[in-house]
């Protein structure tokens, strides 16, 4: 396994790493950092949990370190676009983490908050900018911010961004930043509306994906109780209560009114439980979010979007509410326990009719629950019938360790264009 100094990564970068007690890079990382310093096109298939966002940020510091210099006015150097306000907050923290040793500004837009200290921010130059979507297009249209001199553009989570409807608003960003620019795409599965997205705005993109490996998803202990839908609440705070292996819970709803329900029922039976999501305004949502992290709220009650991307360490339980529509669904929110090598408890309340949801789930991990009136999952037949393909990565949480690199499927020429850098001989 490689070690940080052996990337090319400027000093003060790697000083910023130690501090933050980083040993080695993740795989995604070993991949991501060498081919983005050579100046390559990515198109990286990774979820969060894998130190994905390292793997684009520390170049991006890389190219700033060498260009040097100053960003004009109202434009900004670096972009990256993340679907949620959460992942933007998120991934501006991990750039301040990073270039602790380095004198680079960073600023977020976002919708749901204020736009005159963002247009301020912007007024002066940004070396990064972190942007949701919506927004940096509002940025865009009043003339508060020009796209003419940004050398690197990141889209982090393609495909949530395309669940969220945000593709025609990324065609029109990409179409306002210059043609030699380097471009990374970061998604966690690949539909074909992201391929095409890529195949428009990418050069000849060296295609990393984090391995699939059996280990995340077995590191999950998967539990599943049929539970008619109106003993759900009574159940789950049960479970909850009389369980002290519960540290830190996530309870996944379906609904936004589903989620305040429960908390609701959850906070009457004692428990320090907090709604997120998407009609909860941007400050109580950070806030919620933070007073997760720090331990202060136990339970966090959230749908499948606000939840998705954001990076909690140690959440001991993830609950299943209901079960999700789509089985990807799943297996992106019991991802969120067992990180980071951990193991973790997903619990899922099935009422009789989410069965056949059940059933998509158990044909997705190729599992039964062996929950009575449910027969063995059939296997999907290899790339048969229009279903998932079945070589797409696993979208268990790849861990840090024993998931065994990637690979790289097309070699682009190193490019040295705006964004194109390359690594000190
Ligand atoms: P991400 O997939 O970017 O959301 O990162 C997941 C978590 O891994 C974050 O808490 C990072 O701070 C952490 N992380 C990223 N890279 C490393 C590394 N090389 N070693 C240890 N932790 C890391």
């Amino acid at each position: 396994m490689k070690q940080f100094n052996e990337l090319g990564l400027a000093e003060p970068i790697l000083r910023a790493l130690t501090d933050q007690k980083y040993t080695e890079p993740t795989p995604i990382q070993t991949q991501v950092i060498p081919a983005m310093l050579d100046g390559h096109d990515i198109v990286g298939i990774a979820q969060t949990g894998t130190g994905k966002t390292a793997a684009f940020v520390l170049p991006i510091l890389n190219y700033l370190a060498q260009e040097g210099g100053r960003p004009a006015p109202k434009t900004c150097r670096s972009l990256i676009v993340a679907p949620t306000r959460e992942l933007a907050v998120q991934i501006a923290d991990n750039v301040r983490k990073y270039s602790k040793h380095m004198r680079i500004s960073c600023t977020v837009v976002m919708g749901g908050v204020k736009p005159g200290p963002q247009i301020k921010g912007l007024s002066r130059g940004v070396d990064i900018l972190v942007a949701t979507p919506g927004r940096l297009l509002d940025h865009m249209s009043t003339g508060a911010l020009n796209l003419s001199s940004t050398g690197i553009v990141i889209l982090d989570e393609a495909d949530q961004m395309l669940d969220m409807g945000f593709i025609p608003a990324i065609r029109k960003i990409m179409a306002k930043v210059p043609k030699d620019r380097q471009t990374a795409l970061l998604s966690a599965t690949m539909p074909k509306p992201i391929r095409a997205l890529a195949a428009d705005f990418l050069t000849d993109p060296v295609e990393i994906s984090v391995a699939p490996t059996a280990t995340p998803i077995e590191l999950i202990e998967q539990k599943v109780m049929a539970v008619a839908m109106a003993d759900k609440r009574h159940v789950l705070t049960k479970l909850i209560v009389e369980d002290d292996s519960v540290d830190r819970a996530i309870v996944f709803t379906r609904t936004k009114h589903g989620a305040d329900r429960v908390t609701k029922h959850l906070v009457q039976a004692g428990l320090k439980a907090e709604a997120i999501h998407g009609n909860k305004s941007q400050n109580q949502r950070q806030r919620t979010l933070n007073g997760f992290k720090e331990g202060k709220v136990q339970i966090l009650v959230a749908t499948d979007v606000a939840a998705r991307g954001i990076d909690i360490p140690d959440v001991s339980h993830v609950f299943n509410f209901e079960l999700p529509n789509v089985p990807e669904s799943y297996v992106h929110r019991i991802g969120r326990t067992a990180r980071a090598g951990k193991s973790g408890v997903a619990i899922s309340l099935c009422a009789p009719d989410e069965k056949p949801l059940l059933r998509d789930i158990e044909r997705t991990i190729g599992k039964s629950f062996g929950l009575p009136g449910m027969d063995a999952p059939r296997q999907r037949k290899p790339n048969g019938g229009g279903g998932r393909p079945q070589n797409k990565p696993h979208r268990g949480k790849p861990g840090f360790k024993g998931n065994g690199g990637g690979k790289r499927s097309s070699e682009g020429s190193g490019r040295s264009g705006r964004g194109g850098q390359r690594r000190a001989a």
